[in-house]
């Protein structure tokens, strides 16, 4: 069939794999074309205001964090910065706790006060193992020990990813940093702070900066291959689903989000939990790791954005199984999927005029950042490959 139009290439996914390497070729002068099959551009990381009037990331808290001077520099300008000190707590045996484990948590743990030396010298006599952890049972033990990972990690694991977590590459839960000293932040980059006016503004900017990129919403893979004739493809979506799942589907993990809105009126009760005012619960995300608790974490963005509103929004997260045809959320980190990606990976590599990108498009489970990253390499690849746009043989 006789494609309608011609682009120079054409870009599969509006995330921020799809709209850097869009925003880097169309600066180069090339042209651009990007489809997206939902309604929205920005991926996961989109964010949008509710009906209560509270500003919510719409497919799970994003919080934006990067060693990277380098990628800080590049998304600077489309946005300025909003700096947070992400926090969050625990909240098992009916109460909250500090997380992730610092000395705050040992001495709730212990019901008394200590110290950073008490705590490391406690650590090295519940530690298990030593050397280099295979799997996120060996990670955490051997940093906090048994007591602390049935605590924390082990019902936590099982619910987010339905795998134990010895059944699960070390980096999943080895992420999760262990401090002696009372530093409570999450996470461990250096730079860590969102979108001044959130995703949604940032990815608009960078695509009102790139003259040369259309960009179609509501339009699939196999639409966009019909419409579009193009020298290069750059896809961003499943990597199985490009190969039409020749070797079945790989598997992922999907979720369910439920929201819950309060005006400040109904948050009076809350405040004593919270501990300040417009809020309902003590920091901006609590994870729940029991069991019996059929949700993996409650996120309270409001917390993090800074937004002035007189209402806030609740988001309790369900991991679920995902199916064809849902969302899917989380590649799995373990060994037995890597080897079924690496099949697609084999036939992905012989595309001599599609570059894969993204966090689907590669089958790993990459940040944000990460994801920049991997989008500024691949645009640098196909800017050295393809040349200046006065060697285009397509218009
Ligand atoms: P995506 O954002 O998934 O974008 C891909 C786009 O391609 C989607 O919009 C999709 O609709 C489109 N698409 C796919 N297939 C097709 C098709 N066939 N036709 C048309 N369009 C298609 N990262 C962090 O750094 N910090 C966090 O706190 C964080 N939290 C997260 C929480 C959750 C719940 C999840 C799921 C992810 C989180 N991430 C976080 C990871 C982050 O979402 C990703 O790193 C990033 O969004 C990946 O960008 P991407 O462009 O590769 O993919
Ligand atoms: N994890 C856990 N307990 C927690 C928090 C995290 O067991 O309270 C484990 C879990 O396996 C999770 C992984 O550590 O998937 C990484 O956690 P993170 O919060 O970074 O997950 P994400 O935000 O990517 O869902």
């Amino acid at each position: 069939m006789q494609a309608d139009a011609n682009t120079d290439f054409l870009i599969i996914g509006a995330g921020f794999a799809g709209c850097v390497v869009a925003e880097r070729l169309a600066a180069a002068g090339w042209k651009c074309v990007i489809v997206d099959r939902r309604g929205h551009v920005g991926g996961n990381a989109y964010d949008e205001t509710d009906a209560a009037g509270v500003l919510v990331h719409r497919y799970g808290p994003h919080y934006f964090r990067t060693n990277s001077s380098r990628i800080v520099q590049y998304l600077s300008r489309f946005t300025e910065w909003h700096a947070v000190a992400y926090t969050i707590k625990s909240f098992a045996r009916d109460r909250y706790w500090s997380f992730p484990v610092n000395l705050n948590t040992f001495e709730q743990y212990q019901g008394r006060s200590s110290n950073s030396e008490e705590f490391a010298a406690w650590l090295e006599t519940v530690r298990v193992g030593g050397g280099e952890a295979r799997n996120s049972e060996e990670a955490v033990i051997s940093q906090v020990g048994r007591d602390l990972y049935e605590l924390f990690f082990e019902g936590y694991t099982l619910k987010q990813w339905q795998r134990h977590p010895r059944d699960l590459d070390a980096s999943v839960c080895g992420r999760i940093p262990l401090r002696t000293n009372r530093d409570e932040r999450y996470l461990t980059e250096d730079f860590q702070a969102l979108p001044q006016r959130g995703y949604s503004a940032l990815f608009g900017n960078m695509l009102e900066a790139s003259a040369g990129v259309e960009v179609h919403m509501g339009v699939e893979f196999a639409e966009a291959r019909r419409r579009w004739r193009c020298r290069h493809l750059v896809f961003s979506g499943p990597v199985d689903e490009f190969f039409d799942y020749q070797f079945g589907p790989l598997p992922y993990r999907s979720l369910r989000f439920e929201a819950e809105s309060f005006t400040n009126g109904q948050l009076e009760e809350r405040a004593s939990i919270a501990g300040k005012p417009g809020f309902w619960q003590p920091a901006m995300q609590v994870n729940y790791p029991e069991l019996a608790v059929p949700f993996t974490r409650i996120v309270e963005i409001k917390h993090a954005t800074g937004q002035q509103v007189e209402a806030t929004t609740i988001v309790r997260e369900y991991p679920k199984e995902w199916q064809r045809g849902e969302e899917p959320y989380y590649p799995i980190p373990a060994p037995g999927a890597q080897a079924a990606y690496q099949r697609y990976a084999q036939l992905a590599a012989a595309e001599e005029h599609v570059s894969f990108v993204g966090r689907l498009a590669t089958y790993r489970y990459y940040n944000m950042d990460q994801v920049v990253g991997m989008a500024l390499a691949e645009a640098d690849k196909l800017l050295r490959r393809y040349g200046s746009p006065s060697s285009r043989i397509l218009d």
